[in-house]
């Protein structure tokens, strides 16, 4: 059988190029159904991108590749083809919008533009073999229990990343991208719970606080959550993605910087209270007691000197914490590094030394923040090599 192109993996970045890869189309996956990580993303409600999302927000050994897809296919774009279906939406913090009603709206929507480009979906195929004779390629794929051979002029692997193998990840781009001896920056995982091999939070597991959080990156001022294994909550999330293991993250829970002249007006008004309980009003009661015996504070406030103050406030700003390991693919919600952004073109994703294949979506070394802009790389990298491919 004979395809124009042949895109394998109908996640987010595979529908996304399906429907702007023009005629001849086959899009194949070994699920049941088509955009699984969209239908269980954003709580069910599928944070579809990010207003603020700019290159920034990637990471990436470089920086800049992000740039030319992100500028040709922007929040901006996506936010009007939404618009078009008629999907209701609603920004919840930071920019990050949500569908009103349900992540599968954004399926529908991506199933509709693939039929109107008359691409077609086979689902339950794999991907046996994929051999290239310098102008086509010849798929040897399982539909069915059924060897079927496809040959196609272009190939674009959007087979997504290692993340949560129960929900079908691969890492099939990977292999394919070391087949054509295409390098790759080790994956790992991103947006993650971090852990620590004793059970030193295990009595705060649930308790939640407003925190500034940074491993080797930028700040993030988002909740930390603490889990029976260690450290979770958005901000956390974030900053795992710039964390190696070995190393601290730097928790400040007096991101306002106000705590030390907070403390000393209460010194003032109420110096016969215990130091706990007013720290307790700025901090959950269970957080205070254990940093009252890690840091070894006790008494009353009026007991407190400036200098004692400033030493817990000192402490409180930048609590130092080494995890030990991570939850690793289980529950991370993408995968850090990829295909090297060095062996692709910037503008099509296509990859400089084998003509007519493709990469795009999270198997490339390009990842973003939590808050939607994963998703919004997925639609502009799938774009990308959708219009280079149609102009082809
Ligand atoms: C729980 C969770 C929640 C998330 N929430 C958000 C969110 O709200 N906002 C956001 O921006 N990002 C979110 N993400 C990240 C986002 O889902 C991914 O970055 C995005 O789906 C990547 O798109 P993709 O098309 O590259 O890969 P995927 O969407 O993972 O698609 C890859 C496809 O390839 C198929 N496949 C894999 N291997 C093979 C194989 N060997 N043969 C055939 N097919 C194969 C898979 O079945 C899948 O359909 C979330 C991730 C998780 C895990």
């Amino acid at each position: 059988m004979k395809y124009e192109t042949l895109i394998i993996g109908a996640g987010a970045a595979g529908m996304m190029c399906a429907a702007h890869a023009g005629p001849g189309v086959l899009v194949v996956d070994h699920a049941k159904t088509p955009g699984e990580k969209i239908r269980i993303s954003g709580g069910g409600r599928c944070n579809f991108t990010n207003l603020y999302a700019e290159p920034n927000n990637f990471i990436s050994q470089n920086k800049h590749f992000c740039k030319s897809a992100l500028a040709g296919y922007s929040q901006w774009d996506f936010i009007d083809l939404v618009g078009k279906h008629r999907i209701e939406w609603h920004e919840k913090t930071l920019g990050q919008l949500f569908c009103d009603n349900s992540a599968k709206d954004i399926i529908t929507m991506l199933r509709a533009e693939m039929d109107r480009a008359g691409a077609q979906l086979w689902l339950r195929t794999s991907l046996n073999s994929l051999h290239y004779d310098g102008t086509h390629f010849t798929a040897e794929l399982i539909k069915d229990s059924e060897n079927i051979a496809i040959t196609a002029r272009q190939v674009v692997m959007a087979a997504g990343g290692k993340s949560i193998p129960k929900m079908g990840a691969t890492g099939l781009g990977y292999q394919i991208a070391a087949q054509f001896d295409l390098p790759v920056i080790t994956p790992r995982p991103g947006l993650v719970p971090l852990t620590f091999a004793d059970d030193r939070f295990k009595s705060l597991a649930g308790t939640a606080a407003p925190a500034r959080v940074h491993a080797d990156g930028p700040d993030f001022d988002e909740a930390i959550l603490f889990t029976h294994r260690g450290l979770s909550g958005p901000a956390i999330l974030q900053a795992s993605s710039y964390w190696d293991l070995g190393a601290p993250i730097h928790v400040n829970l007096n991101p306002a910087g106000d705590l030390f002249d907070q403390l000393k007006s209460q010194r003032s008004d109420n110096g016969r209270k215990d130091l706990t309980t007013i720290l307790g009003q700025y901090l959950p009661a269970r957080l205070v007691a254990h940093l009252g015996q890690e840091l070894a504070f006790s008494g009353n406030i009026a007991d407190q000197s400036d200098d004692q103050l400033r030493r817990i406030c000192a402490a409180l700003s930048d609590w130092q914490l080494t995890p030990t390991g991570s939850e690793g693919y289980r529950t991370a919600e993408v995968t850090l590094g990829g295909v090297d952004t060095d062996t692709l073109s910037s503008k099509t994703m296509g990859a400089k030394s084998v003509p007519g294949l493709y990469f795009i979506g999270e198997c490339v070394d390009v990842t973003g923040w939590l808050g939607g802009y994963n998703f919004q790389w997925a639609w502009s990298s799938g774009y990308a090599a959708g219009q280079a491919i149609k102009a082809s």
